[in-house]
Order: structure tokens, then sequence, then C-alpha cells
């Protein structure tokens, strides 16, 4: 129920009990003093009725024209009761039928009379239906002594007094509940309106909107104060809002710059939050919020981890490998969120420690690998030494033999330290690149200078073909060493009479043959907006076959080791080049047909 109607409802109670009341006290209040009146005046008009018969009567008949003058001058009932009960006059009755009246001894004002010299009684009268007042007194001086006179008024009156009094109670009554009811109404309003303003600014505060105008609930003081004290409460939840805001918009700024995925979770394990690098790392789409981390993390052993650090309060360290489309591991932390002694949540670190991992392996993988290319050459050296000390030095043609190969494999091994130790400087970064703006056609004249002699030997023609007056950005020796490395393997892999070209090549468009191309230029031009030049080695050797296409950047990688051992190959020549061109922000690619011939190519940014 509205606390209006609740009000009206309690003046309503309160003005009808106070009504009923009122009414109730006077009805006894008027009926007590009509009452008291009445008998007052009996009394004093029996007394003065007594005098009168006493001065008046000499005998007995003679009293009962005088108690009926007494009667009618009175206006009252006026009778004449002798010591025996008898009635010897009455002012209402025919004298002739005195003798049918019955004995009035037993009457309480009679015997009252008898005994105290006066006395009244109130009874009902059936016949008049009213009450009637009775007053009597003793009157010793007429007759034997024991006369008693007795004066009665029926009550009509009261009646009539009473009923007006309540008539006029009922109108004041009714005044008082319409006008009770109008203010009580109004007061009601008057209350509850201020109070149901404060329950719509409470709202607004709950639902957020803080910034409406300031509350004005009233013009009482209470309310008044009832108003400032809200409007404090806005001002400081509005603040404390601010402030929370800003922490939670820094908080994700942070969690969204950090790499490593993150995960939140509350004290019974649900999910509160997870980061962007959390949702992308597990392909979570829809809210995280509420869900177990189980449900996204797909693994047990997270989802164990994370209930034990809930229940122990300690940080849990767990290794954790992901083998969706490729497979990644993590170095995964648990680690409690505490407040107040208690535990509130937990927190887990998702390390991803793949590339660590992968360059653990390459580490171990290359040392593997340069012990083996070392250990070949060496073990010849030392054997060619061991034979020429055993005796071979007297043998002339022998001697000569095996010094030609100790040299051969000591270039062989100078050839693999070089490569290892301009691998190594590249990569480290160590090598700062001393990039400059360079005329193309004097760095491949330069190589191909240094290359000729060996294309010579091989019987192999090297034509130049490139654009004319074409500036590069680059470190000119690196990207010379990278063309050298190029046109090396060119001469190494192109059989006799064979074929080198040395071209440029601009990024138009070019079938899409995805046989036999990889990194072509065109899509490496499309993820930036420098001009770019392709500086293409294309030969009519071996070819690369398909299948170790991608491969043959990787350190040591050699499709066939026999014929690049023979060749003097190190299997470091293209990975070297991938690198000088990592280093460049650029790209190597290569576009082969096994048996046909193979074009390499390097993206230059064009000055
Ligand atoms: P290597 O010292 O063995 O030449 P590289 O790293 O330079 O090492 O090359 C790796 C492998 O790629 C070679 O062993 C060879 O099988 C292949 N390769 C490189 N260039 C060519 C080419 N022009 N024609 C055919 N195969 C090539």
């Amino acid at each position: 129920m509205r606390l209006h109607w609740k009000w009206v409802l309690a003046c309503l109670s309160v003005l009808i009990l106070v009504l009923a009341s009122a009414h109730l006290y006077l009805d006894h209040a008027i009926r007590d003093f009509w009452i008291s009146h009445v008998e007052q005046r009996l009394l004093r008009e029996v007394r003065f009725a007594r005098v009168y018969l006493s001065d008046m009567a000499n005998t007995d008949e003679g009293l009962v024209p005088l108690v009926n003058e007494v009667g009618v001058r009175l206006g009252v009932r006026a009778t004449l009761i002798n010591g025996q009960g008898r009635v010897l006059a009455d002012s209402e009755t025919d004298p002739s039928d005195l003798s049918a009246l019955e004995n009035h001894t037993d009457h309480p004002e009679i015997s009252a009379a008898r005994q105290q010299g006066r006395g009244s009684s109130l009874r009902y009268s059936n016949t008049l239906d009213t009450e009637i007042l009775y007053v009597a007194i003793a009157v010793p001086e007429i007759g034997d002594g024991h006369y008693v006179l007795r004066l009665s008024l029926p009550l009509r009156d009261m009646g009539h007094i009473k009923q007006l009094i309540s008539q006029a109670i009922w109108i004041v009554s009714t005044l008082g509940l319409c006008l009770t009811l109008l203010l009580a109404y109004a007061t009601s309003r008057y209350i509850s309106r201020p109070i149901l303003d404060a329950i719509w600014f409470v709202r607004n505060i709950a639902s957020g909107r803080l910034k409406h105008r300031t509350l004005r609930v009233g013009s009482t003081r209470e309310l008044r104060d009832l108003g400032t004290a809200l409007d404090d409460m806005r001002r400081q939840v509005q603040t404390h809002i601010g402030q929370i805001t800003l922490e939670k918009s820094r908080l994700e700024a942070v969690l969204t710059s950090i790499t490593e995925a993150i995960l939140v979770t509350d004290q019974s394990g649900r999910i509160l939050m997870g980061n962007q690098t959390f949702e992308k790392l597990f392909g979570v789409s829809d809210a995280i919020e509420g869900r177990m981390p189980i449900e996204l993390v797909r693994h047990r052993d997270v989802q164990n981890a994370i209930e034990q650090t809930l229940k122990t309060g300690q940080a849990v360290f767990l290794d954790l490998t992901r083998s969706d489309d490729r497979e990644r591991h993590f170095d995964v932390q648990i680690a409690p969120i505490l407040q107040d002694d208690h535990i509130a949540g937990s927190v887990t670190i998702f390390y991803d420690i793949t590339e660590l991992r992968r360059l653990e392996r390459i580490r171990k993988d290359f040392v593997a690998n340069v012990s083996h290319e070392l250990r070949t050459p060496l073990t010849t050296i030392k054997g060619c030494a061991s034979t020429l000390a055993d005796g071979a030095l007297d043998d002339r043609e022998a001697s000569q033999r095996f010094v030609k190969m100790i040299n051969t494999h000591a270039d062989r091994l100078h050839n693999l330290v070089e490569d290892i130790l301009d691998l190594s400087r590249i990569e480290s970064g160590a090598l700062p690149l001393e990039t400059g703006v360079y005329p193309l056609h004097e760095m491949i004249n330069s190589v191909v200078g240094q290359i000729r002699p060996l294309a010579k030997e091989k019987t192999l023609t090297i034509e130049i073909n490139v654009k004319e007056n074409v500036q590069v950005q680059c470190d000119h020796k690196l990207i010379e060493q990278a063309l050298f490395n190029l046109l090396d393997n060119a001469v190494k892999y192109t059989p006799e009479e064979g074929k080198i070209w040395i071209q440029t090549r601009d990024f138009k468009p070019v079938e899409n043959d995805r046989e036999n191309r990889r990194n072509r230029p065109e899509e490496i031009e499309n993820q930036t907006r420098t001009r770019r030049i392709a500086l293409e080695v294309k030969d009519t050797g071996i070819g690369v076959p398909l299948s170790d296409m991608d491969r043959i950047f990787e350190r040591f990688y050699r499709v066939d080791k026999g014929r690049s051992r023979a060749m003097g190959g190190t299997g470091l020549g293209l990975s070297i080049v991938r690198h000088i061109m990592d280093a460049h922000g650029e790209r190597v690619y290569v576009e082969s047909e096994q048996g046909k011939g193979s074009t390499f190519g390097l993206t230059l940014p064009e000055a």
C-alpha cells in the first residue's frame, strides 16, 4: 500500500476513534447532567409542596385537591402516600380509581424517604415508553405523621436533547471526516512526494545516471537535510566511479599492452576477466566472464593448478603445450590474489616460450651441425698430415696430393668459419647496418667481377639485364655479399655451358602459379608503400625440388649434401642471404622448376 494511503487511513482511524469516544462520553455526561438537574428541581419543588400542604391541609379529604393543584401548578405528577403505602391522592389519577393503584411501600424512593427523610429513583415506564424520575420526601406535619409526598417527571426532554446533540455530533463528524480526509491526503502527498523524488534520485544513482540536477526534496528542514545528504552521496559516488573507471581503463590498457595471456578468476574459480592476448590465444569470441577456465583453456592441468592455488594460496608453475594449428609452448604461472589474508581469486599468466624453445633447438642443431661440418675437413687434414709424417713426404707425388687435399679442406674450414662468423654477426645484430644510397649497377658489376673467373671455369655465360640508373637504399657491402652468395650458388648448381642472368623485376602482378613460386615480390610489395625493385639471379641449373623450397634458407640445409660439399658449399650461403635481407627488413624469394633452373631474388627499396 502506498504511503499516502496508509497515512490517510491512519488519520481516519484516529478521527473515528476520537469522535466515537466523544459521542459515548457526551451521551453519558448529558444523561447524568439531565438526571441530576431534574432531581434537584423535583427536590426543590417537593420541599416547597411539603410546606404548602402542611400549611393548607386540615383534613385528609382536603389533601386530594391540594395534591392535584401542586401537580398541575408545577407541571409534574404529585402523589401522596400514607404510612401503609396506599396512595391517598395523585394528581394524574381520578380519586375514584386510587384504590386500584398498587401499594407503594416497596418503591425505593418511598422506603428511602421513610428512612432518611428523602429518596429518589429512576425507572423505566413501559406505559409511557420513557424513563421517569421519582423524588419523595416524608411529610410528618400532616396525617398520622408517616405520609410521603412524591413528585415524578418523565425524562422525555432528555431523549430529545440527546438526539439533538447526536445530530450535531454526526454533522461535525462528517464534516471533520471530510476535512481530515482532504488534509490527510494533502499532507501525505506533501510527505510522500519528496520521498518519491528521493527514490527516483537514488534509482538514478544506482543505474549510473549521476549527472542529473541537484535534488530538491522539500521545504522542511528534515527533507532539506535528506536532499543535501543524497546530493553529497551522488557527488561522492560520481567521484568514486570516476576514479574506478579511470583505474579500470588504466588496468585494461596495461593488460591489453601486455603480450602475455592473462586470466583472472574469482574465489570460486570462475573467470572475472582475460586480456586480449588470452582471447586471441585461446580463440575466444564470446563473453568469458563467469565461465570456468577449463571451458576455454581445455587443459585439465591448468584447471587443477588454478583450483590448487585457490585452495592453498600458493603459486603454481606448470608447462603447457598446445598443438592446435602449430605446436606452442607456455610457461604457466598461477598466483593467488590475497585480500585481507584471504584468497580472493587467482591470476594466471601464460608466458609464450615457443620462440625460446625454437631458438634453443636451433642452437642445439647448430652446434651439432657445426661440429659435424668441422669434423670431416679436420679428419681429412689430420689423416693427410699423419700420412705425410709417416713417410709419405718422401714420395713427392703423394706428398703433393696430400698437401693439395690439406689445402682444399683448410679452404673448406676457412669458408665454414667465415660463413659461421658472418652468420652470427648478422644474426646477433652486432653488425650495424651502414645504409646509404648506391647505384645498383655498380654493386652488380663489383660482384660479377669476382664471380666471372669461376663462371668462366665452368664455361657459363653471365648476362646482366638490369634497369638503368636504379639507386637502392641499403648496406652495399651486405647486399653485395648476398648477391655474391646467390651468384656463387648459380655457378655451383648450373651445369657447364649453362647461362646465368642478373635482372631486375618490376612489381607487376604475375600469374599465380603456386606450383613453382614462393614469396613472390608482388606480395611483399603490397606490405608497404615504399617503391621496391627485385634484383634476381636466374640460372639454367638443376633447380630446387618443390618439397625443399621452403627449407633451403635454413642453416646447413642442402638438397644434395654430397653435391654441395663437392662444390665447396657450407650449407650456410642462403641462410646468410636471408639474415642479411631480414636485417634490411627486406626479403629473399625463390622460383624454381627442377631440372630447368632457378630464380633467386632480393627485394630492395628504391631510393
Ligand atoms: P651451399 O653452400 O650448400 O650452397 P646454400 O645455403 O647456399 O648452401 O644453399 C642451400 C641449398 O640450396 C644448396 O645446397 C642447394 O641444394 C640449393 N641451392 C642453392 N642455390 C641453388 C641454385 N641456384 N640452383 C639449385 N639449387 C640451389
